[in-house]
């Protein structure tokens, strides 16, 4: 069964210090601002409210920790490329997610979320490709596939994979998620159990 029974809100922390007790595997998403973060934190949780669907820019930047089904923490990390940020607060973002990547013991994996409206994007492309510098394991989550049709979405997936192939050894687990239709919705709490249920066995 892929469906999430229980998702509770924890806490928000502007510091990685800030967080939960480290004691069970944490996923984060993240991307671009208007990617679809919410949406899909709540089409995943079963929750019309759990995650605030279009926040402001400028608004302080958090790390909202949730758990689910008692077992993980669903991370809700804030996005980037606001249009209208000053260079002070994207440097703040930067170094609060930077501090998060590298401190975050408990850290399982990161999704990284995509529009599949678009060809790939530099500002996804530098991000996923950092984190892949940075040794965090991830995978991409492409959004909005009901906008233009799954098709045209598919083609932009692969379209970002070819470019991600040109240097990546290994290209990361991706999926194609709308939160219209719910598609997408049981291939990532599948594999995030799968995931988990490998890590018990180790
Ligand atoms: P966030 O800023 O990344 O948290 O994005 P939101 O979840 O607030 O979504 C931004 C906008 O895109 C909202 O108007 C959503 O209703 C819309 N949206 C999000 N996901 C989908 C989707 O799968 N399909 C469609 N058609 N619209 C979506």
């Amino acid at each position: 069964m892929s469906t999430i029974k229980s998702a509770e809100f924890v806490k928000s922390s502007s510091r990685v210090e800030e967080c939960p007790p480290a004691d069970r595997p944490e996923y984060a998403f993240i991307g671009r601002s208007n990617v679809g973060k919410s949406s899909l934190i709540n089409l995943l949780t079963n929750n019309g409210k759990l995650a605030k669907v279009s926040s402001k820019p400028g608004k302080t930047q958090l790390i909202n920790h949730f758990i689910i089904d008692h077992t993980w923490y669903l991370v809700d990390l804030p996005g980037y490329g606001w249009a209208k940020v000053s260079k002070t607060s994207k440097a703040q973002w930067k170094k609060m997610i930077d501090r998060y990547f590298k401190e975050r013991e408990n850290l399982t994996l990161v999704f990284v979320l995509i529009d599949s409206r678009h060809d790939p994007q530099q500002i996804d492309l530098d991000f996923v490709n950092s984190l892949g510098l940075a040794g965090i394991p991830l995978a991409l989550v492409f959004t909005k596939a009901d906008k233009n049709g799954v098709t045209k979405a598919q083609s932009s997936m692969a379209k970002f994979r070819k470019v991600l192939k040109k240097e990546w050894a290994e290209v990361p687990p991706c999926f194609l998620t709308s939160t219209v239709s719910g598609y997408g919705k049981d291939d990532i709490i599948n594999y995030v159990r799968e995931v988990n249920q490998s890590l018990a066995e180790h």
